[in-house]
């Protein structure tokens, strides 16, 4: 059997190597480092560019934690690494960065099976995996660019949080002038609120950016703390207008609205709100909103470049590229977003080479699991489509009769959980 290409060692190319290596497949895995994007640092593989957070760890409350068992479940490096690097952080699966890289770094280097070579890749290969992620440098990224035709540069996304921590009582159903069946849910604001929301909002903390990151904003997705600098009323003029609306008899001074997201109406986005602010400062502002005063956040909205295929039209469900079988992509280039997602594509993009070396069938995993969700999503049709991080939105229904949050999502979790083990077996016994 050849070798297994893989371009790119970050989260996504670690975990897909480390799998087929351990799988009996002989894999070269060929990274640019110890050259570095604008973004990485270290010259150790499965660098977290960001944050050290991996989000929260609870399995039966978080999807995001669920994905990390799903994950365990399928034999994940980076989650090993992270169990062995942990620090601690509450209900969030915090590590030491240095850990962290170094353990997948050391499993990737000595692994008999895998070969490393350290080059800046400048084609696109005829099979493998390439998992460059969003800052894929060089004459690669024009390839891609030149054959998929959809990338996109630096962009900034709004949050998205669950419908059912929006406080109803404080929110309305209409659309501007009444044009619509009222699919937008209106926050309304005094104007001490407003006035309050837009000093805390002007003083919160932001994202550093890097240098690379601060020209080609583009003017459609201006970031909310950029646009209200512009004035007071700004934001009472453009996406928090209120025109056209009422709220007890009246319209209200400001109104920030929110979208849907998913047709079963589970999360809504926040319309407008692209920023640039530190997660926890987002949640701290958009809560100033009374609507909102609990919100969940299930994204929060983020800025950098953002080097993304257009999935949809160009992957299948297993990562493959439409009409090349054996070519895949892996990571965060697939327009999931985060660590966590990103290291959970590698991981199942390996599942799917893994078949096919073998000559299996290729199944996707259920619905019902998150790491099946994202499969899903990245390869469903979408006029708009973002990337999409670990959300209960994405997951396949089933439980909405179950008023109690904590009961449903366990419910949801042991589901999941039953299934990814379902599917485990099917792929390595069956
Ligand atoms: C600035 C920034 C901050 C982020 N912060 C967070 C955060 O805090 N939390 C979070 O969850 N997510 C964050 N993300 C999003 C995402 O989770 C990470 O980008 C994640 O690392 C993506 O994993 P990946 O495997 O797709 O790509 P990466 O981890 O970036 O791995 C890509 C690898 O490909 C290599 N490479 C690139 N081009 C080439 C080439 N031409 N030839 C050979 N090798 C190449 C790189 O050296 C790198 O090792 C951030 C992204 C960016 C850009």
């Amino acid at each position: 059997m050849n070798e297994v290409t893989i371009i790119g060692a970050g989260l996504a190319g670690s975990e897909a190597a480390y799998f087929l290596a351990e799988h009996g497949l002989k894999v070269v895995l060929v990274d640019m480092k110890p050259k570095l994007t604008p973004a990485h640092a270290s010259d150790k593989f499965c660098e977290l560019v960001c944050s050290n957070s991996l989000k929260s760890d609870d399995i039966y409350g978080n999807a995001c934690g669920l994905l990390k068992e799903e994950m365990r479940i399928l034999g994940s490096l980076t989650m090993a690494a992270a169990g062995r690097s942990r620090v601690p952080a509450g209900g969030a699966l915090a590590v030491d960065r240095e850990k962290f890289s170094s353990y997948v770094d050391e499993h990737l280097r000595s692994h008999p099976n895998i070969r490393i070579v350290s080059e800046e890749v400048g084609d696109l290969p005829a099979s493998g995996i390439v998992a460059t992620g969003p800052l894929t440098q060089g004459k690669l990224f024009e390839a891609i660019a030149a054959k998929f035709g959809c990338l996109h540069f630096f962009d900034a996304s709004a949050p998205i949080v669950s419908a059912e921590s929006i406080d109803m009582e404080k929110a309305f159903a209409q659309d501007r002038y009444d044009r619509g069946p009222g699919d937008y849910l209106n926050c309304p604001m005094t104007k001490e609120e407003y006035e309050n929301f837009v000093t805390e909002l002007l003083s919160a903390e932001r994202t550093i950016l890097h240098d690379f990151e601060k020209n080609d904003v583009f003017e459609g997705c201006m970031p909310l703390e950029v646009m209200a600098a512009r004035g007071m009323d700004t934001l009472r003029f453009g996406p928090f207008k209120p025109v056209g609306l009422t709220w007890e008899g009246r319209r209200p001074y400001a109104a920030l609205q929110l979208r849907r997201e998913n047709e079963e109406g589970t999360s809504y986005g926040l319309v407008g709100c692209q920023t640039n602010l530190r997660f926890g400062e987002q949640k701290r502002v958009f809560s100033l909103i009374p609507a909102l005063k609990n919100a969940e956040f299930e994204r929060y909205g983020v800025m950098h470049r953002n080097t993304y295929l257009e999935a949809p039209k160009c992957l299948n469900a297993d990562f493959s590229v439409k009409g090349n079988p054996g070519l895949f992509f892996a990571g965060q280039i697939t327009g999931v977003e985060g660590y966590v997602e990103s290291a959970a594509s590698g991981l199942i993009a390996g599942y799917h080479v893994l078949n096919r070396a073998l000559g299996k069938p290729s199944l996707v995993p259920p619905a019902s699991t998150v790491i099946g969700a994202l499969s899903r999503y990245i390869a469903t049709e979408n006029k708009d489509f973002q990337p999409m991080n670990a959300n209960y939105g994405i997951l396949e229904g089933g439980y909405e009769g179950i008023r109690d949050k904590k009961e449903r999502r366990r419910l949801i979790a042991e589901r999941a959980l039953y299934e990814i083990g379902n599917f485990r077996r099917q792929i390595l016994e069956g």
